[in-house]
C-alpha cells in the first residue's frame, strides 16, 4: 500500500503518521520526490483501515500495492535509484560501461586490459576470480590471488573493480571490492542475498537464466529488505529455444523494468550472445533501449583466454563499440562518465 501526501505536509504531521503506522506493526518509507512525498508500506497492511487513513487532513490518496515487490517498486520510490560506485555514478542519467576480462587470469593480463579498456572510456573494471562454472574440471578462477591482482590493477589504474561473490562467507574477503556482483547461477541464492543485505555494498545483481522478471525483482527485494538498496540489475540474456546463441538478449526487459523498478539496469551483451561479433550491435541496442550502463568481457589474447574466449572483444573492438555507445548515450540525453571526481 502506499500512501501519496498533499503537498506541503509539515514534517511532525509525517512523524505522527509514520509512528502510528509503526504501532500498527507496518513498516512506513518515505520517498520525498520533486512533486510529491509518498509513504510506502510493508507488513501486513490487509487489517488497515483504508478509508481513516483516506480520511486524514494530509492524505493525497491510498493506493493498494498487487506487486509482490514493494521496495523495489517504482510506485515506492518515483524517482531514479542513483548507485554510487565510489564516485561513479549509475542511473538516473547516469551511464557508465563496465568492462575487463571474464576471469583474472595473471597480473600483466588483468593490467594491460584494465588500462586499455580504460582508456577507451570504461570506468569500472571487472574480473572474476571465484568463477561459478557448469564443470567441476573447468577452471575455477584464481580465486584469492585473483582478488589481489583486481586489487593491484585498482590501484595501478584507480577503476573500481567488480566481481562476483558465490558465497557469503567471502564477504570479508571481498573487503576491497567494490560492487559484489551476483551472478545468474546465483540470483535465487536467498541465504546469500539476506547477508548482502546486510553489508552496504553496490550489488550488481544478473537475472537468472530462467528468471521472469518478477523473479528478478524479488530477489532485488530480498537484498533491500536487509537494508541495501544499492542495487544495479543485470540483463544479461536468457535461455530460451533458440540454439544458434548461448542466450537470447530480451531487449524488452531493459524499457519494462524502467516502469516497473526505480533500480538502474544494465545489460550484459557478452553472456546473451555468447559470441564476440554479436557484442557491437547488441550494446547498441541496450544504449537504445535505456540501458543505464553495458557489461562487455574483454580480454588481450581471446583465443587463449581460460574462460568465455568467444565471447570476448580484442581491447580494439572494445574501443570501437565505446565509441559507437557514446554516439548513442549522446542522443538518449544520459552522461556517460557521469563521475565527480
Ligand atoms: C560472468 O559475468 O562472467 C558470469 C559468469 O556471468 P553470468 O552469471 O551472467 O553467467
Ligand atoms: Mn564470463
Amino acid at each position: 500500500m502506499i500512501i501519496t501526501l498533499k503537498k506541503g505536509t509539515d514534517a511532525k504531521s509525517l512523524d505522527t503518521l509514520t509512528q502510528w503506522l509503526r504501532s500498527q506493526s507496518i513498516e512506513a518509507h518515505v520517498s520525498e520526490g520533486e512533486y510529491s512525498t509518498i509513504v510506502g508500506l510493508i507488513g501486513d497492511t490487509s487489517k488497515l483501515d483504508t478509508d481513516l487513513i483516506q480520511g486524514l487532513p494530509m492524505v493525497e490518496n491510498v493506493t493498494r500495492i498487487s506487486e509482490p515487490y514493494k521496495n523495489a517498486n517504482r510506485k515506492f520510490h518515483p524517482d531514479d535509484t542513483v548507485v554510487d560506485i565510489s564516485g561513479y555514478k549509475i542511473g538516473g542519467g547516469n551511464f557508465q560501461l563496465i568492462a575487463g576480462p571474464c576471469s583474472v587470469e595473471s597480473r600483466e593480463q588483468i593490467i594491460s586490459i584494465a588500462k586499455d579498456v580504460k582508456k577507451s572510456g570504461a570506468n569500472l573494471l571487472r574480473g572474476g576470480a571465484f568463477k561459478p562454472r557448469t564443470s567441476p574440471y573447468a577452471f575455477q578462477g584464481m580465486r584469492e590471488q585473483g582478488l589481489e591482482l583486481l586489487r593491484e590493477a585498482k590501484k595501478e589504474t584507480g577503476m573500481p573493480i567488480v566481481t562476483e561473490i558465490m558465497d557469503a562467507s567471502h564477504i570479508e574477503l571481498f573487503d576491497d571490492v567494490d560492487v559484489f556482483q551476483v551472478g545468474a547461477r546465483n540470483m535465487q541464492n536467498f541465504e546469500l542475498l539476506k547477508e548482502l543485505g546486510k553489508t552496504d555494498k553496490p550489488i550488481l545483481l544478473k537475472r537468472g537464466l530462467a528468471n521472469t522478471l518478477q523473479e528478478l525483482l524479488m530477489s532485488a527485494e530480498y537484498i533491500m529488505a536487509g537494508g541495501n538498496s544499492k542495487i544495479i540489475l543485470c540483463e544479461r540474456g536468457i535461455r530460451t529455444f533458440e540454439p544458434a546463441m548461448r542466450n537470447t538478449l530480451d531487449i524488452t526487459a531493459v524499457p519494462l523494468l524502467k516502469k516497473l523498478t526505480h533500480l538502474p539496469i544494465i545489460v550484459d551483451p557478452s553472456h546473451a550472445a555468447g559470441i564476440a561479433d554479436m557484442v557491437h550491435p547488441l550494446s547498441l541496442a541496450a544504449a537504445a533501449a535505456g540501458a543505464d550502463g553495458i557489461m562487455i568481457e574483454v580480454h588481450n589474447d581471446p583465443q587463449h583466454a581460460l574462460c568465455d574466449g568467444p565471447q570476448a572483444l580484442t581491447p580494439e573492438r572494445f574501443d570501437a563499440v565505446a565509441k559507437d555507445v557514446m554516439k548513442i548515450i549522446g542522443i538518449t540525453g544520459k552522461t556517460m562518465n557521469g563521475a565527480e571526481k
